[in-house]
């Protein structure tokens, strides 16, 4: 019957090449993902424990049995934990693992293959052995210890676990393209376990190793996955890259705000701000930043600002749920976007939408905006506000005289000293080619006609330079307040034209002097 013992190799033979050669690929397959790492130790294990079964059957003394079950024991140990690791890191947005837990993971395996190497002091792992023959082929019969039925335990352990965690993966994922992943993992994981479970109940004096024979059926599984869905590949590949590359800064929160990914963008945004990303919950690594930590663990997209090396840099942070985020566990992407430049940019429109390049004050339409709003405030909180118009006298003289140019150098410098001669509240316009206004918030009619005079002097007093020439200028002012809401002027417009008209008085009067409108005068 040794043709039993011939097929029996081949099939090992080629389960071992199937086995090395989805070692190697997954080892060298581009991406960083960690579960692909874990995924080639897995196979690689795998194919070590069946070359050892192979040689077994090929041995021809006991000596040499135990010495390739021996090197069975180099990879065996390691396989239902490393299913359970590639689980882990498959699911890494469900479940997070931390180096420790990694560690803990492995303890186990690693005593049990020291155990196996050191068995013929103690006895633990296999209490006796013997060489059986077995349709043709001799096969080593054990007698299990205590410590086979710790490791063996164990194994069942992890390879349950996997299948829960593929199982529970499966039903919770909602991206379809996903979801026959996890089921041919979760297939693939339900092969071994079947083995071992063969191995314990199906136990016989042939001693058949089960495990070993139905492996081979997992690693087919998952080549069928892999040419079915191409996964580890194209999609996720490109998936990933989006994500590694995305010039938008990304990280993925799982379970207690633990950070589980994170891209390139994001890592350059943290180190910026001297901060490291790793596998802890946000609320550690953002311990000293209390604004940053609001922020990232807002479930609200919002907007912040960092003064980063002296310059003040603006940035977006938006949040998408992963998975239900009502669960209590929350698990989401935060992508955070510099939005420097487009703040700048929006500033600056908005700056040549409002001001008026000559004069630097607010232009017409940006004056009426502002000032109707302080006129509704002022009503509303029932507060005196006083408005001035403000116009320069004889300006076409002034063109004429010295030229257009001259005529706006000196509407800047008027800007200039209406800027320095109010207070920043104060809200100042050009409201017209050489007339302006200003709203004075909380002034009454007597302070406001003070402030006027005042006003009306010192540009009497200047004198605007030009080139070498001295130009002297007067301006007449006419001023209106409204007590609160106790008037009956109820719009800006209105309180404008009263102030229009009490200009207009001045000017009769012969300019270079201030009027107040009829109606402030009698309050
Ligand atoms: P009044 O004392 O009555 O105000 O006499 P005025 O000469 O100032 O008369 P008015 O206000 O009617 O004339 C304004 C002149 O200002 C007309 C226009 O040529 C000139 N002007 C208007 N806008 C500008 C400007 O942007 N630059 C220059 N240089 N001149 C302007
Ligand atoms: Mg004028
Ligand atoms: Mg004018």
């Amino acid at each position: 019957m040794s043709s039993i013992k011939t097929l029996l190799s081949l099939y090992l033979v080629l389960a071992v090449i199937l086995a090395q050669f989805f070692s190697a690929y997954f080892f060298f397959s581009k991406g960083r993902t960690s579960y692909r790492k874990a995924f080639s130790a897995l196979v690689l294990c795998i194919s070590v424990y069946l070359f050892g079964f192979l040689m077994i059957v090929n041995s021809s003394n006991l000596q040499e049995m135990i010495f390739w079950n021996q090197i069975q024991y180099l990879g065996l140990p390691f396989v239902s934990v490393l299913w359970l690791m590639v689980a882990l890191l498959y699911t890494k947005t469900i479940y997070s693992l931390n180096a420790r837990t990694a560690i803990l993971l492995f303890t186990v395996p690693v005593i049990t293959f020291f155990v196996r190497l050191t068995n013929s002091w103690h006895h633990l792992f296999y209490t006796k052995w013997e060489m059986r023959q077995f349709f043709g082929y001799y096969s080593l019969y054990m007698e299990r210890g205590i410590w086979y039925y710790v490791n063996i335990s164990y194994t069942i352990l992890c390879l349950l676990l996997t299948v829960i965690i593929y199982f529970i993966g499966y039903m919770k994922n909602k991206a379809g393209y996903t979801k026959p992943h996890f089921l041919v993992f979760l297939f693939a994981s339900l092969i071994p376990l079947i083995g071992i479970l063969l191995v314990i109940f199906a136990f016989d004096e042939r001693s058949i190793d089960y495990s070993a024979l139905i492996m081979p059926f997992s690693l087919l599984v998952i080549s069928y996955g892999i040419i079915k869905y191409d996964f580890l590949e194209i999609k996720t590949l490109a998936r990933e890259k989006i994500f590694e590359n995305n010039f938008s800064g990304m990280v993925v929160l799982g379970p207690g705000k633990r950070i589980v990914d994170y891209n390139k963008a994001a890592e350059k945004f943290f180190e910026a701000i001297n901060i490291t990303l790793n596998n802890y919950p946000i609320e550690h690594i953002l311990a000293r930043e209390p604004k940053l930590l609001e922020v990232f663990t807002s479930e609200d997209s919002c907007d912040f600002s960092l003064v980063i090396d002296g310059e003040k840099r603006f940035f977006k942070v938006d949040m998408m749920p992963l998975g239900d985020l009502h669960d209590g566990n929350t698990r989401m992407l935060k992508s955070i976007r510099e939005v420097t430049e487009e703040r700048k940019l929006l500033e600056k429109l908005k700056y040549l939408a409002t001001i008026d390049s000559l004069s630097g004050l607010y232009n017409r339409a940006e004056f009426m905006n502002l000032a109707k709003r302080e006129f509704a405030c002022a009503r509303i909180n029932n507060e005196e506000l006083s408005l001035l118009v403000m116009d320069l006298d004889n300006f076409k003289n002034i063109n004429d005289t010295f030229g257009h140019a001259a005529g706006d150098e000196v509407i800047r410098q008027v800007g200039s000293i209406i800027i320095n001669n109010f207070r920043k509240s104060d809200i100042a316009g050009r409201i017209g080619g050489e007339e302006f206004a200003v709203v004075l918030k909380d002034a009454s009619w007597k302070e406001a006609k003070e402030k006027a005079e005042r006003f009306q002097e010192t540009i009497a007093n200047s004198k605007i330079l030009y080139g070498k020439q001295e130009i002297s200028i007067t301006i007449s002012i006419g001023t209106a307040t409204i007590r609160g809401n106790a008037n009956n002027i109820i719009n800006i417009e209105d309180l404008l034209r009263m102030a229009d008209d009490a200009l207009y008085k001045a000017k009769a009067k012969g300019r270079n002097c201030v009027a107040t409108s009829a109606s402030g005068s009698h309050i």
